[in-house]
């Protein structure tokens, strides 16, 4: 029986022959970020016929320069968003509990007490982390899922996050917070959970106009030019949503990250947060990281003007982020201590003045003069629920009759529930590549047909061949690219890159 799961040039080819120049499917997604996998998830696994469609490559936009973070929602409690940060919540435990509870794992935030942290900040931390906790418990989320938050010594403090600064050190405040082993890779799972529910998802397939029941699609590989019939259109394109539909107006907020050699950082064991001076509830925080590096964020600066492919960070960011961090580290770390580093433009809402980082994060579900339903803001924590939201409006507006949404208990593949995992145990393998495959792990040793396949694909960097080929036969990479900056985040290292990029050419050209 062939792979429902399994994403690759060969059944893109034939998902584009099959649907030929007059195509009808029940919903077109435009958009292969979190939220339009999403939106092709629920709607395919309520029984619906479903297209998505991607201009480039599956989490080519905003979905893979977040802080990787599924978050409890404090922030949005802090601001007296109740409502986001009580659905932030809750959409974790699901996360990690039932979706994607091998993509998630609890992350440690460690909040050195320095002199430099008055009284009054300590008390906020500290209401705020038992807040944490009362959101927490009040989502049905366990401590053994996600540690109660608690106040921890010096030397812990220090084991956890050895470069922090220990003059005047009083130990730390600690809290967890869930934390993704990549979100492209959860951008992919969805993907091929969608696939497995019968979803055709085409990348590199642009949609270059649309209404309410057509959309003209421009396949980027072969230049034709396709037309599909729906009976409704779905546009998740975005901070390029108002290209999709002139009607949308959106405020781009730019997120900036710094990459490190864990090593710089003394291998730490918890993301060291430090408050940023003058404001009440935005921290710096700088996070392990799979393939032994750390990365600190963030910035929340306005980006008015054209849309980049790729967004880059400015140096005023880039000294704002090693500024800050270094008020809480013994050794100042320097430019020369950077690897690498990435931005991506928050698609928010625009609300008119103001900071952008006051902007709300809620999400909204807009039908347009046009027909289409564009759906805008929000945060990658929350895409399930997002996509119920704009699955049920869709279908309601059109008179549309499906099951209800199932995603709440839908294991997403490589979780232990889906029917793609495997009975083999996965004990004899790197504990990288269960943490990025989970219990799909021993299919994608098997699954290989290059030579040394359990080889790393370049010395030190910690990725099998097996999983580049994997990419290419099963998670939908087209290009050299697609492996190296999507299905595997190696590029964030320029230098690991450049190493890397002979073994993903070689795994591309014999799959
Ligand atoms: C710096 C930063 C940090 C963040 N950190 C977090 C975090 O830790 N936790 C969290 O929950 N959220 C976080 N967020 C928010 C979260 O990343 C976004 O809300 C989410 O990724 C948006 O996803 P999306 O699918 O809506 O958009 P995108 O990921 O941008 O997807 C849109 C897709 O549409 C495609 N597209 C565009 N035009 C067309 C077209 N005409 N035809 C076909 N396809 C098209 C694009 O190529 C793109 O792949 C962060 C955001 C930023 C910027």
């Amino acid at each position: 029986m062939s792979d429902l799961t399994a994403l690759n040039a060969t059944r893109r080819s034939a998902d584009l022959t099959e649907l030929g120049d007059d195509g009808r499917v029940d919903v077109v997604v435009i958009g292969g970020g979190i939220t339009g996998t999403g939106i092709a998830l629920d709607a395919a696994s309520r029984g619906l016929s479903v297209l998505l469609v991607e201009k480039h490559d599956l989490a080519f936009g905003t979905s893979r320069w977040s802080s990787k973070l599924v978050h409890g929602g404090l922030r949005y409690l802090a601001t007296g968003n109740v409502g986001i940060a009580r659905r932030s919540a809750v959409e974790r435990g699901i996360l990690m509990t039932r979706n994607a509870p091998h993509l998630v794992s609890p992350m440690p935030q460690l909040v050195p007490l320095l002199p430099s942290m008055g009284r009054t900040q300590r008390a906020l931390v500290r209401t705020g982390f038992v807040a944490g906790d009362a959101l927490r418990i009040l989502a049905g989320t366990t401590s053994s899922t996600l540690p109660r938050s608690r106040r921890i010594g010096v030397p812990q403090s220090v084991a956890m996050v050895p470069i922090v600064r220990r003059e005047g050190l009083d130990g730390g405040l600690l809290a967890y917070d869930g934390q993704l082993i990549d979100d492209a890779r959860l951008v992919a799972a969805v993907a091929r959970t969608a696939a497995q529910h019968g979803a055709r998802i085409l990348t590199r397939v642009s949609a270059v106009a649309a209404t309410g029941t057509s959309v003209r699609l421009h396949d980027e590989l072969s230049g034709e030019t396709l037309e599909v019939t729906a009976r409704t259109v779905i546009n998740a394109t975005g901070v390029w949503a108002g290209e999709v539909d002139t009607a949308i107006k959106l405020r781009p907020s730019r997120g900036t990250h710094l990459v490190f050699d864990a090593a710089s950082f003394g291998n730490p064991t918890a993301a060291l947060t430090i408050p940023i001076p003058g404001e009440i509830n935005r921290f710096v925080f700088a996070m392990p990281e799979q393939l032994g590096r750390v990365y600190l964020g963030l910035t929340d600066e306005d980006a008015p003007g054209p849309i980049p492919d790729v967004p880059e960070p400015t140096p005023a960011e880039v000294s704002f982020l090693l500024d800050t961090v270094n008020t809480a580290l013994g050794t100042a770390l320097t430019t020369a201590d950077v690897t690498g580093a990435y931005a991506g433009l928050r698609p928010l809402i625009d609300t008119g003045e103001g900071r952008t980082s006051d902007l709300s994060r809620e999400h909204a579900v807009i039908e347009s003069d046009s027909g289409v339903f564009s759906i805008v803001g929000g945060k990658l924590t929350e895409y399930r629920h997002m996509a119920e939201d704009a699955v049920d409006r869709a279908l309601a507006a059109r008179f549309i009759t499906a099951q209800p949404c199932r995603t709440r208990n839908l294991p997403l593949v490589g979780a232990p529930a889906n029917p793609v995992a495997t009975l083999r145990t996965t004990s004899h393998l790197p504990s990288s590549l269960v943490a990025r495959y989970g219990a799909e792990a021993p299919n994608v040793i098997a699954s290989a047909r290059c030579d040394r396949p359990t080889d790393r694909v370049a010395d030190g960097i910690d990725v099998t061949r097996a999983e580049f080929e994997f990419a290419v036969t099963h998670e939908g990479a087209l290009t050299p690219d697609d492996i190296v900056d999507r299905r595997t985040r190696i590029g964030l290292v320029q230098a690991d890159r450049e190493r890397a990029l002979t073994a993903a050419e070689e795994l591309l050209a014999r799959a």
